[in-house]
């Protein structure tokens, strides 16, 4: 039988926008601060070509560490596997800045939703790429088929001038000859890259390849079967800073969260969600998002588990 979705959404929505205690909207990027935390949306799109939103799911926000997956996708697109010899795939426990993560096995970053994984395939695509900042953008547009979406530039500048963890974690990358661009340059490529604006309708049309064993909405074959499983897993365990154990627990679904307060999650074979609020919980995830996804999960039945 199918589900009304619809209904199931807009309970959701009702029900978590009364709620007062929506969170902190993240200030260490200023730029960030500006956002009003009562924005709230959900967008839903099933493999059998239907799609459900609630809310201000289209307006754009600031994507974040989001970005991070659709960067590993592309490092895994043009360079394969060899990816994992430069940073590995294990859950950190810990904040997604934490500076200790990068000293275990002599620079290799734990993974790459991690800032310094992240930066270590911002370091590929800028070796990979001819024009890596605008490749990436046109990676993103055509997964979306939507050339509107862009960098939004004073969030990147703001991100620049205050960037002292990533710059100390570029550095000690660098230091470990895990970097082959320059610090500068791969921060400004890192920096634009988490500051690209989208709305919850396009993320989940960005993400349908990893639910859609790695063929986007308009192309076929982006990355391998083996290739998607292996990026499903990374965000299945480390998706969620030091909640990505809670999130399989309570939501049970790969997905990926920013501090712009996004989320992605995604069922293989079935479907793609979306959720924005811009409150953060204490782990720095949207406070909101993940409340609405452990409730549309348990209403469903629908997860990995
Ligand atoms: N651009 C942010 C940073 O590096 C990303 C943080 C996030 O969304 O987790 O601090």
């Amino acid at each position: 039988m199918r589900q009304d979705f619809q209904s199931i959404l807009n309970t959701i929505y009702q029900e978590l926008t009364s709620l007062d205690d929506k969170g902190t909207v993240a200030s260490y990027i200023p730029e960030l601060a500006k956002v009003d935390k009562h924005h709230f949306g959900i967008h839903l799109r099933t493999l059998d070509g239907h799609s459900y939103g609630v809310g201000d799911f289209d307006t754009r926000f600031s994507i974040q560490s989001i970005s991070k997956v659709l960067a590993l996708s592309q490092a895994a697109s043009l360079v394969g596997n060899d990816i994992f010899k430069r940073v590995d795939v294990e859950p950190s426990g810990n904040p997604f800045n934490h500076l200790a993560l990068l000293e275990i096995e002599n620079g290799i970053p734990r993974n790459p939703l991690i800032n310094s994984g992240a930066i270590v395939i911002a370091d590929i695509l800028i070796s990979y790429l001819k024009n890596p900042k605008q490749d990436f953008l046109n990676y993103v547009r055509d997964l979306v088929g939507d050339d509107s979406i862009d960098f939004n530039l004073e969030v990147a500048h703001s991100e620049k001038i205050t960037g002292f963890k990533n710059y100390a974690a570029a550095n000690l990358l660098k230091s470990f000859n895990n970097l082959e661009n320059s610090v500068d340059e791969v921060l400004y490529f890192y920096f634009h890259q988490c500051s690209i604006e989208m709305s919850c309708r396009q993320l989940t049309k960005a993400f349908y390849l990893f639910a859609n064993k790695g063929s986007s909405l308009l192309h076929k074959a982006q990355l391998t079967e083996s290739m998607i499983k292996r990026i499903n897993a990374i965000m299945l365990t480390c998706g969620f800073y030091d909640e990505a154990g809670e999130f399989a627990f309570e939501v049970g679904l790969p997905g990926k969260s920013g501090v712009g307060g996004g989320i992605v999650a995604l069922l293989p074979d079935k479907f793609v969600i979306t959720t924005w609020s811009p409150g953060l919980n204490k782990k720095g995830n949207s406070q909101l998002g993940m409340m609405a996804l452990e409730q549309f999960t348990s209403a469903t039945k629908l997860s990995i588990f």
